[in-house]
């Protein structure tokens, strides 16, 4: 997603790769839930990340949409969203996230970020949204905590650059012809299951899709 953010503003000031060390481990985050509370529209939900919610609550997209998720529309495409409706992430109980073995990308991260450029992506340390002092150092790629860290960057980097790509196009859309498209990707992307096996669904679904739309 585009954003204009000074990042100098908002970290350390630094760039970091999966294998760098970065202070971000909250230790277990020892009562606090601040970062699942209040987050209004921001957590925003990849593909992947509705596949692990679906596979880790037996629940289908329609299913979380009636609590757990919402549709927004981000930079004028529509996206799923962790719903934050009532105050707080409906996950959350008990002051722990009940989603924490499946929770979506941006929790997996956060404290961290993702900044883009031209060559994909690189993590932030947020600087002012955890309140925990004295941060443990922690490889970012065992933070985030996916066996396979490089395999879901590629993913993350192919996902963002059609979120790019689709944004550059609905701009010469018509309203009507905007929806369609909302409605197509959110199908062939969120809707559909993948089974058992994301990846090779995805890459074959983003690969028609771009066909299709001449991307
Ligand atoms: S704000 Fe920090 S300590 Fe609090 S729940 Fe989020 S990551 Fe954990
Ligand atoms: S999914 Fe878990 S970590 Fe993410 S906002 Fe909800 S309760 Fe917090």
């Amino acid at each position: 997603m585009k954003r204009q953010v000074d990042l100098l503003d908002i970290s350390d000031g630094k760039l970091y790769e999966s294998n760098d060390m970065v202070r971000a481990d909250c230790f277990g985050c020892e009562g606090c839930s601040k970062c699942c509370t209040g987050m209004g529209e921001s957590i925003v939900l990849d593909p992947f990340d509705v596949f692990n919610l679906t596979a880790g609550t037996g629940k289908t997209f329609e299913q979380l949409l009636e609590s757990e998720i919402e549709m927004n529309v981000v930079d004028g495409i529509t996206l799923p969203n962790i719903c934050m409706k009532s105050g707080k992430c409906g996950f959350l109980k008990g002051g722990r996230c009940e989603a924490h073995q499946f929770r979506p990308g941006i929790c997996r991260m956060f404290p961290l970020g993702r900044y883009y450029n031209e060559e994909g992506f690189k993590y932030f340390l947020q600087v002012h949204e955890c309140p925990v002092n004295n941060k443990g150092k922690i490889k970012v790629k065992k933070w985030i905590g996916y066996p396979d860290i490089n395999g879901y960057e590629a993913y993350i980097r192919c996902w963002h650059e059609f979120m790019i790509d689709l944004q550059d196009n609905l701009a010469d859309l018509s309203e009507d012809n905007v929806r369609v498209l909302n409605l197509l990707v959110v199908k062939t992307f969120y809707q559909t299951p993948y089974g058992d096996e994301f990846f090779e669904k995805f890459y074959d679904r983003m690969k028609k899709i771009k066909e299709m739309l001449g991307l």
